[in-house]
């Protein structure tokens, strides 16, 4: 099959390098043009209000797919009236506006830190008053890598944010005292079969993600139960195809859903090596129709991101368990150029590359 993918970045390329042993050859639609995908398919690079770019898209490819949360929904409803596109138009919609994202997952019984909306400084005081300090304020659209929010302490920041904030509506949310972020990925095919991958443990680096580790230690039955149970009813409601993300609080031994990516994720990229099926093979297999391979990991695995300027990984190319995964992409500050993955890796190996990928 030809699969269109809407985005041209990084999970773009990891989705097409699954795909190509599958059969598939792939095109993308970007508005501007990512070296991440070149020479794995052509690229239209066109505005995504451009309905007769979109269709002619359309009309190359099979079956239509996304790499990347903030594609115009009309965009996705113009395709699908040509070709299938998974996942659904409203997974899109729901998690492109936080407030109704948590709505949703409220809606459907599943636990989230509680929240207020908030389109005016005063709503945000009141909403501070009501949550108790300290409390997270943040946009409610195309806020990603922990941009668009803040941190409010003290009453007395509440101006200061909103103007911060530059007036837009937001989601304010009461502060977790979390222990740490965990995060949940499965995929659902075309026949409501789902696979769930192990829970990833995850930390970041000035709210860009350094660090997964796969399967996460220490996860109780119940945690573990409560993840599977929250993803599988996201899933079932949105009659989703493909792989989804929800990134989790960890609070007193119960995990709280933070937000979710209607893609392939991040804290997902270890599968590739660790697991028979990756979270990107699988998106595909979903998408076309296919049943799901295994997503049971083979060993444990430690993902660590290279941000920003790429470290000589002579070193790292010398360990025979670690796997290096480059983009492509130019370096520049806050870019993800590329992750590595540590199979079963020891203190020693892990520090050492952790000390080069660290700086950025
Ligand atoms: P988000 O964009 O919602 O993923 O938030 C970015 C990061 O901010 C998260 O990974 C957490 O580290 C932190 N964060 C977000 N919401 C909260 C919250 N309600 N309480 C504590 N920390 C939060």
């Amino acid at each position: 099959m030809r699969i269109g993918i809407l985005g041209s970045g990084q999970l773009g390329r990891m989705l097409a390098l699954a795909g190509h042993p599958l059969g598939h050859s792939f095109s993308f639609f970007d508005s501007s043009a990512n070296s991440a995908t070149a020479g794995l398919g052509e690229c239209t690079v066109a505005s995504f209000e451009d309905i007769a770019a979109l269709t002619r898209f359309a009309r190359e490819c099979d079956v239509i797919t996304y790499e990347f949360e903030n594609v115009p929904c009309s965009a996705a409803e113009v395709l699908s009236t040509i070709k299938p596109v998974f996942p659904p138009a409203r997974a899109l919609e729901v998690s492109q506006d936080r407030l109704v994202e948590k709505e949703f997952l409220q809606g459907l019984g599943i636990g989230t830190p509680r929240f207020r909306s908030a389109s005016s400084e005063s709503e945000l005081r009141e909403a501070c008053e009501a949550l108790g300090l300290p409390c997270i304020a943040k946009t409610r659209r195309f806020g990603y890598d922990g941009k668009g929010q803040a941190r409010i302490d003290d009453l007395a920041d509440v101006s200061r944010v909103w103007k911060a904030l530059q007036g837009a509506p937001l989601l304010v949310e009461g502060f977790v005292p979390f222990s740490r972020e965990l995060s949940v990925i499965a995929t659902r095919d075309q026949g409501g079969q789902v696979c769930w991958y192990p829970l990833s443990q995850n930390e970041h680096i000035e709210g860009i993600l350094h660090r997964s580790e796969l399967p996460a230690p220490d996860v109780t039955h119940t945690m573990r139960k409560t993840a599977y149970e929250l993803i599988s009813k996201v899933l079932e409601e949105l009659q989703y195809v493909g792989t989804l993300a929800i990134e989790l609080f960890e609070v007193r031994g119960e995990v709280l859903a933070n937000e979710m990516a209607p893609r392939v994720h991040n804290s997902g990229h270890a599968t590739i090596d660790c697991v028979a099926s990756s979270q990107f093979e699988n998106h595909i297999r979903a998408i076309t129709g296919m049943s799901l391979g295994a997503a049971e990991p083979h060993s444990r695995a430690v993902m660590l991101n290279v941000v920003g300027r790429l470290p000589d990984l002579d070193e790292v190319r010398a360990l025979s368990n670690a796997r290096v995964h480059l983009y492509g992409k130019e370096p520049r500050p806050g870019r993800k150029l590329g992750h590595i993955t540590l199979l079963n890796p020891s203190k020693a190996e892990e520090d050492m590359v952790h000390g080069l990928t660290s700086r950025r």
